[in-house]
Protein backbone atom coordinates (compact mmCIF):
# COMPACT_ATOMS: atom_id res chain seq x y z
CA UNK A 1 0.00 0.00 0.00
CA UNK A 2 1.02 3.44 -0.83
CA UNK A 3 2.26 5.57 1.89
CA UNK A 4 -0.01 8.17 3.30
CA UNK A 5 2.26 11.39 3.16
CA UNK A 6 -0.58 13.67 3.97
CA UNK A 7 -2.34 11.35 6.36
CA UNK A 8 1.38 10.83 8.50
CA UNK A 9 2.09 14.47 8.52
CA UNK A 10 -1.13 15.32 9.80
CA UNK A 11 -0.43 12.81 12.85
CA UNK A 12 3.22 13.99 13.36
CA UNK A 13 1.88 17.88 13.30
CA UNK A 14 -0.57 16.49 15.75
CA UNK A 15 1.77 14.79 18.19
CA UNK A 16 4.30 17.48 18.07
CA UNK A 17 1.66 20.06 19.12
CA UNK A 18 0.21 18.01 21.95
CA UNK A 19 3.78 17.36 23.10
CA UNK A 20 4.35 21.62 22.97
CA UNK A 21 1.20 21.78 25.10
CA UNK A 22 2.07 19.01 27.70
CA UNK A 23 5.61 21.03 28.27
CA UNK A 24 3.76 24.11 28.38
CA UNK A 25 6.38 25.71 25.22
CA UNK A 26 5.23 27.14 22.00
CA UNK A 27 4.49 25.47 18.57
CA UNK A 28 7.12 28.04 17.57
CA UNK A 29 9.91 26.67 19.26
CA UNK A 30 9.51 23.54 17.50
CA UNK A 31 10.81 23.28 13.77
CA UNK A 32 9.94 20.08 12.00
CA UNK A 33 12.92 18.89 10.12
CA UNK A 34 11.22 16.06 7.22
CA UNK A 35 14.51 13.50 7.06
CA UNK A 36 14.18 12.93 3.85
CA UNK A 37 17.32 10.02 3.01
CA UNK A 38 15.96 7.24 0.60
CA UNK A 39 12.95 9.20 0.41
CA UNK A 40 12.61 10.05 -4.19
CA UNK A 41 12.10 13.71 -4.87
CA UNK A 42 8.63 12.99 -6.31
CA UNK A 43 7.46 11.90 -2.26
CA UNK A 44 9.17 15.47 -1.01
CA UNK A 45 7.87 17.54 -3.57
CA UNK A 46 4.52 15.90 -2.11
CA UNK A 47 5.58 16.29 1.38
CA UNK A 48 6.77 20.14 0.42
CA UNK A 49 3.13 20.96 -0.89
CA UNK A 50 1.69 19.90 2.26
CA UNK A 51 3.64 22.41 4.21
CA UNK A 52 7.20 21.11 4.68
CA UNK A 53 9.73 23.52 4.94
CA UNK A 54 13.14 21.70 6.14
CA UNK A 55 14.54 18.82 4.76
CA UNK A 56 16.83 16.64 6.37
CA UNK A 57 19.64 14.25 4.80
CA UNK A 58 22.36 12.65 5.92
CA UNK A 59 24.42 12.19 2.76
CA UNK A 60 26.63 14.37 1.25
CA UNK A 61 25.68 12.94 -2.54
CA UNK A 62 22.03 11.92 -1.93
CA UNK A 63 21.48 15.98 -0.80
CA UNK A 64 23.51 17.17 -3.99
CA UNK A 65 21.49 14.85 -6.11
CA UNK A 66 17.77 16.08 -4.93
CA UNK A 67 18.98 19.79 -4.32
CA UNK A 68 19.36 20.02 -8.50
CA UNK A 69 15.78 18.74 -8.80
CA UNK A 70 14.06 20.39 -5.39
CA UNK A 71 16.17 23.53 -5.34
CA UNK A 72 16.15 26.13 -2.70
CA UNK A 73 12.36 26.26 -2.00
CA UNK A 74 12.89 24.63 1.23
CA UNK A 75 15.75 24.93 4.07
CA UNK A 76 18.00 21.82 3.95
CA UNK A 77 19.83 20.54 6.61
CA UNK A 78 22.71 17.94 6.77
CA UNK A 79 22.23 15.35 9.49
CA UNK A 80 24.55 12.84 9.50
CA UNK A 81 28.16 12.30 9.28
CA UNK A 82 30.49 14.54 7.10
CA UNK A 83 33.82 14.02 6.09
CA UNK A 84 35.77 16.72 5.22
CA UNK A 85 36.48 16.39 1.57
CA UNK A 86 32.16 16.61 0.99
CA UNK A 87 32.09 19.72 2.60
CA UNK A 88 32.79 21.94 -0.55
CA UNK A 89 29.80 20.33 -1.86
CA UNK A 90 27.08 21.60 0.53
CA UNK A 91 28.47 24.41 1.89
CA UNK A 92 26.29 26.64 -0.61
CA UNK A 93 23.37 24.74 -0.24
CA UNK A 94 22.61 23.63 3.20
CA UNK A 95 21.35 26.18 6.10
CA UNK A 96 22.77 24.02 8.92
CA UNK A 97 25.21 21.12 9.63
CA UNK A 98 23.73 19.40 12.29
CA UNK A 99 26.82 16.89 12.66
CA UNK A 100 30.04 19.11 13.78
CA UNK A 101 32.32 16.77 15.42
CA UNK A 102 35.68 17.78 15.19
CA UNK A 103 38.11 20.88 15.16
CA UNK A 104 39.30 19.28 11.66
CA UNK A 105 35.86 19.64 10.11
CA UNK A 106 34.78 22.94 11.41
CA UNK A 107 38.36 24.34 10.19
CA UNK A 108 37.37 22.86 6.82
CA UNK A 109 33.71 24.02 6.91
CA UNK A 110 35.03 27.65 7.89
CA UNK A 111 37.74 27.84 4.89
CA UNK A 112 34.93 26.58 2.67
CA UNK A 113 32.81 29.00 3.76
CA UNK A 114 35.60 31.85 3.72
CA UNK A 115 35.70 31.11 -0.15
CA UNK A 116 31.88 31.69 -0.83
CA UNK A 117 31.74 35.05 2.03
CA UNK A 118 29.08 33.20 4.33
CA UNK A 119 29.29 32.62 7.34
CA UNK A 120 28.55 28.69 8.12
CA UNK A 121 25.76 27.81 10.82
CA UNK A 122 26.67 24.74 12.60
CA UNK A 123 25.47 22.40 15.90
CA UNK A 124 27.93 20.31 17.25
CA UNK A 125 26.84 16.53 17.65
CA UNK A 126 27.59 15.32 21.25
CA UNK A 127 27.56 11.55 21.95
CA UNK A 128 25.60 11.83 25.44
CA UNK A 129 24.88 8.52 25.50
CA UNK A 130 28.21 7.27 25.47
CA UNK A 131 27.37 4.62 22.74
CA UNK A 132 30.60 3.26 20.79
CA UNK A 133 28.84 3.51 17.43
CA UNK A 134 27.33 6.66 17.78
CA UNK A 135 29.17 9.79 16.08
CA UNK A 136 29.96 12.90 17.86
CA UNK A 137 32.00 14.41 20.43
CA UNK A 138 32.24 13.14 24.02
CA UNK A 139 30.85 15.75 26.55
CA UNK A 140 33.83 16.11 28.68
CA UNK A 141 35.62 17.55 25.17
CA UNK A 142 32.88 19.87 24.31
CA UNK A 143 34.21 23.01 26.12
CA UNK A 144 37.81 22.74 24.51
CA UNK A 145 36.40 22.08 21.19
CA UNK A 146 34.17 25.27 21.41
CA UNK A 147 36.50 27.62 22.26
CA UNK A 148 38.89 26.47 19.40
CA UNK A 149 36.12 26.68 17.09
CA UNK A 150 35.33 30.23 18.37
CA UNK A 151 38.49 31.76 17.03
CA UNK A 152 37.03 30.77 13.19
CA UNK A 153 35.27 33.64 12.02
CA UNK A 154 32.98 31.90 8.80
CA UNK A 155 31.65 29.47 11.31
CA UNK A 156 28.80 29.80 14.02
CA UNK A 157 28.01 27.62 16.65
CA UNK A 158 24.48 28.37 17.50
CA UNK A 159 23.52 25.01 19.41
CA UNK A 160 23.70 21.18 19.98
CA UNK A 161 23.34 17.65 18.85
CA UNK A 162 22.75 14.57 19.64
CA UNK A 163 21.11 10.84 18.49
CA UNK A 164 19.98 8.94 21.07
CA UNK A 165 20.37 4.78 21.04
CA UNK A 166 17.31 3.01 19.33
CA UNK A 167 14.78 2.30 21.03
CA UNK A 168 10.91 0.94 21.07
CA UNK A 169 10.35 2.51 25.11
CA UNK A 170 11.15 6.68 24.41
CA UNK A 171 11.13 7.08 28.01
CA UNK A 172 14.21 5.04 28.15
CA UNK A 173 16.39 8.29 26.46
CA UNK A 174 14.72 11.04 28.24
CA UNK A 175 17.75 11.08 30.27
CA UNK A 176 20.01 11.91 27.34
CA UNK A 177 17.80 14.52 26.01
CA UNK A 178 17.91 15.81 29.61
CA UNK A 179 21.55 15.99 29.39
CA UNK A 180 21.68 17.56 26.21
CA UNK A 181 19.99 20.32 27.36
CA UNK A 182 21.71 20.31 30.55
CA UNK A 183 25.45 20.64 28.53
CA UNK A 184 23.76 23.93 26.47
CA UNK A 185 22.41 25.81 29.06
CA UNK A 186 26.33 25.10 31.00
CA UNK A 187 27.84 26.37 27.83
CA UNK A 188 25.26 29.14 27.59
CA UNK A 189 26.46 30.57 31.11
CA UNK A 190 30.07 30.62 29.70
CA UNK A 191 29.43 33.22 27.75
CA UNK A 192 31.73 31.85 24.81
CA UNK A 193 32.81 34.38 21.94
CA UNK A 194 30.70 33.46 19.02
CA UNK A 195 29.27 30.30 20.78
CA UNK A 196 25.13 30.47 20.85
CA UNK A 197 23.02 27.79 22.15
CA UNK A 198 19.55 28.67 19.85
CA UNK A 199 19.02 25.19 18.96
CA UNK A 200 18.66 21.97 20.05
CA UNK A 201 18.97 18.85 17.64
CA UNK A 202 17.29 16.24 19.19
CA UNK A 203 14.29 13.61 18.88
CA UNK A 204 13.38 10.99 15.81
CA UNK A 205 10.49 9.36 14.59
CA UNK A 206 10.63 6.93 17.75
CA UNK A 207 10.98 9.61 20.90
CA UNK A 208 10.50 13.34 19.41
CA UNK A 209 7.84 14.04 21.68
CA UNK A 210 10.07 12.85 24.70
CA UNK A 211 12.72 15.17 23.17
CA UNK A 212 10.45 17.91 22.77
CA UNK A 213 9.21 17.58 26.36
CA UNK A 214 13.23 17.80 27.33
CA UNK A 215 13.17 21.22 25.43
CA UNK A 216 13.93 20.24 21.77
CA UNK A 217 13.61 22.97 19.13
CA UNK A 218 14.77 21.01 15.78
CA UNK A 219 13.25 17.47 15.66
CA UNK A 220 14.18 14.96 12.38
CA UNK A 221 11.29 12.91 11.74
CA UNK A 222 11.59 10.11 8.83
CA UNK A 223 10.01 7.31 9.09
CA UNK A 224 6.82 8.14 10.56
CA UNK A 225 6.34 10.80 7.67
CA UNK A 226 7.46 8.53 4.62
CA UNK A 227 7.16 5.31 5.77
CA UNK A 228 10.06 2.58 7.16
CA UNK A 229 13.11 3.24 4.41
CA UNK A 230 14.17 0.40 1.44
CA UNK A 231 17.57 0.31 1.63
C1 LIG B 1 17.57 8.90 9.61
C2 LIG B 1 17.85 9.95 10.60
C3 LIG B 1 16.80 10.56 11.30
C4 LIG B 1 15.35 10.18 11.16
O1 LIG B 1 15.10 8.88 11.56
P1 LIG B 1 13.60 8.31 11.70
O2 LIG B 1 13.71 7.31 12.78
O3 LIG B 1 13.26 7.74 10.38
O4 LIG B 1 12.74 9.44 12.04
C5 LIG B 1 17.14 11.57 12.19
N1 LIG B 1 18.40 11.97 12.38
C6 LIG B 1 19.43 11.41 11.71
C7 LIG B 1 20.81 11.90 11.97
C8 LIG B 1 19.19 10.39 10.80
O5 LIG B 1 20.21 9.84 10.14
Amino acid sequence: MAVDIEMNLKDVQEKIQKAVVKADRNLQEVQLIAVTKTVEPEAMERAIELGVTHVGENKVQELTRKYEIIGDKVKWHMIGHLQKNKVKYIIDKVALIHSLDSYELADEIDKRAKQIGQVMQCLLQVNVSGEESKYGVEPKDVDELLHRISLLKHIEIVGLMTMAPYTDEPEEVRVFFKKLKQLSNDIKEKKIHNIKMHYLSMGMSNDFEVAIEEGASLVRIGSKIFGERNY
